[in-house]
């Protein structure tokens, strides 16, 4: 019952891709954006806006049944790595958004355009950060060579219709298994099985570029090969449905090991000496914030610093203050962290803990007091910047919030939480027709069109005045209706 009520959610999503390749060029956010032509196919059948909009919709449908991780420490980190990566890509200059699932089995996956989700078991799986690039570094490979896509500009000949369906099928497949695969069966009754050796070619190709980016970038060719094996090796843990994602759809055999290994080999061992505790301490906020079992946790992290037989003592002692926080052990949270701060005091990550702490336990004056001292060291910071406004707004000072958020805004970080917590603070200064808009903004880009249209009609309804507002409030609006009809009929 359930498998049909999804499989007819796929179909209805297959559909209105077929109908994004079609999509005029009115579309707003996508025209704000600069797409320089890439790839090989001059005359191509879908252009680069295209290409984005099939991105943007499939990132949308993903919100729709997933909540993404919220943490802004976790997502510069994510994005920051991804970053590091494509400015060494083939596609320096694509808009690139990396984004996180809080699924804790071992996958990643991407959409035209340069969505790249990467699931929390990943990061939790990766025993180097140059493990966790590795995966990066392939996923952004298919965005670059564009290899979804040329699967639908092969089967043209053939059925364009049908060519999409294998485009859905196929993204669906690295995101939700069961679904994908439904879908994957339907379409391969109908007749399409060069997909599957099409696949593998992309396959291959994903990991060469993938490592000779990898290289580039500075990380250390082997860790592909490494992450491979550790990859197989689990997996003979697994049977049947419990395989990790990334193993199904991107099967690790051994000759698929081998040949990395055998490539790898050939690059000078130049791994670039480089600050890397940053990825041991977001694997433990990650771990923190998605465990099942505090109390285990808590254990896990007393017992390692006691034995000393971890492979990074600071990030230990880092998780353990998180999770002592998290238990509401406020007192032995701030003695850990302090330890950590007494070393390295101006590393942010623990002054932001530090301040977490103090906020957990009522003391939100301390809490503000780190974050004005840090904010002059780390004037631009994104998450120093939104969790201060989430402590000044709780001590009702909704303006100086308001401006923290809008100069991120300004500096080009606009995200569904960025835009929720202005809407809360324009809310908190009177300011409805701005708190509507915003919230009509937060719906929009989290992809449930009917809530940002609501909010868009009630920002009309109260601004007041100000003709110049209510003319890009009004357009806003006929921009969400349109996406809304297209998203929901097709
Ligand atoms: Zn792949």
């Amino acid at each position: 019952m359930q498998g049909m009520s999804r499989l007819t959610m796929r179909i209805r999503f297959v559909i209105t891709l077929m109908a994004l390749l079609a999509w005029p060029l009115t579309y707003s956010q996508a025209a704000d954006i600069a797409l320089p032509e890439i790839g090989d196919s001059a005359g191509a059948l879908i252009s680069p806006q295209q290409e984005y909009r099939i991105g943007q919709a499939f990132f949308w449908r993903l919100q729709q049944s997933v909540d993404l991780v919220e943490d802004p420490e976790i997502n510069h980190y994510i994005k920051s790595i991804g970053q590091r990566l494509v400015s060494h890509s083939d596609g320096p200059a694509l808009p690139f958004k990396f984004f996180m699932v809080p699924d804790t089995t071992v996958n990643a996956f991407a959409a035209p355009g340069g969505f790249i989700g990467v699931n929390a078991g990943l990061l939790l799986t990766s025993q180097e950060e140059d493990e966790l690039a590795s995966v990066l570094a392939h996923e952004i490979a298919h965005v670059t060579q564009r290899h979804l896509l040329r699967s639908i500009e092969k089967h043209q000949q053939g059925s364009i219709p049908r060519a999409a369906a294998l485009l859905g099928a196929a993204l669906l497949a690295a995101v939700n298994p069961e679904a994908g695969i439904a879908a994957l069966t339907v379409v391969q009754a109908s007749g399409v099985q060069s997909q599957i050796d099409h696949t593998r070619a992309h396959e291959a190709e994903a990991d060469n570029l993938g490592m000779l980016n990898l290289v580039r970038s500075g990380f250390d060719a082997q860790a592909m090969p490494t992450f491979f094996e550790r990859l197989q090796q689990s997996s003979r843990f697994y049977s049947g449905r419990s395989v990790p994602e990334f193993l199904r759809t991107h099967p690790v055999t051994t000759s698929r090991i081998a040949e990395a290994r055998s490539r790898a080999v050939t690059y000078p061992q130049n791994r670039v000496v480089r600050d890397d505790l940053s990825f041991y301490l977001m694997r433990e906020r990650l771990r923190v914030m998605t465990t099942l079992n505090l109390i285990d946790l808590r254990q896990h992290y007393v017992n390692v610093i006691e034995k000393g037989n971890n492979r990074n003592t600071i990030a230990t002692r880092y998780g353990y203050s998180l999770a002592l926080s998290a238990m509401g052990e406020y007192g032995k949270a701030r003695r850990e962290i302090n330890v950590l701060i007494a070393d390295d005091k101006e590393r942010l990550t623990y002054q932001l803990a530090l301040a977490e702490i103090e906020k957990a336990s009522g003391r939100l004056s301390e809490a503000l007091k780190i974050y004005q001292v840090n904010q002059q060291l780390y004037p631009n910071d994104y998450a120093l910047s939104v969790k201060q406004a989430i402590v000044l707004m709780q001590m009702r000072n909704p303006e100086k919030a308001s401006t923290l958020l809008l100069t991120q805004l300004e500096a080009g970080r606009g995200s569904a939480q960025l835009y929720k917590l202005l809407a809360q603070a324009q809310g908190d200064m009177g300011e409805t027709s701005n708190a509507h808009g915003w919230l009509g903004e937060y719906y929009y880009s989290a992809g449930r069109f009917k809530q940002s249209e609501e909010q868009f009609k009630l920002a009309v309804k109260s601004a007041r005045g100000d003709q110049y507002q209510l003319a890009k409030l009004n357009s806003r609006l006929r921009e969400v209706e349109e996406t809304k009809v297209l998203m929901e009929e097709l």
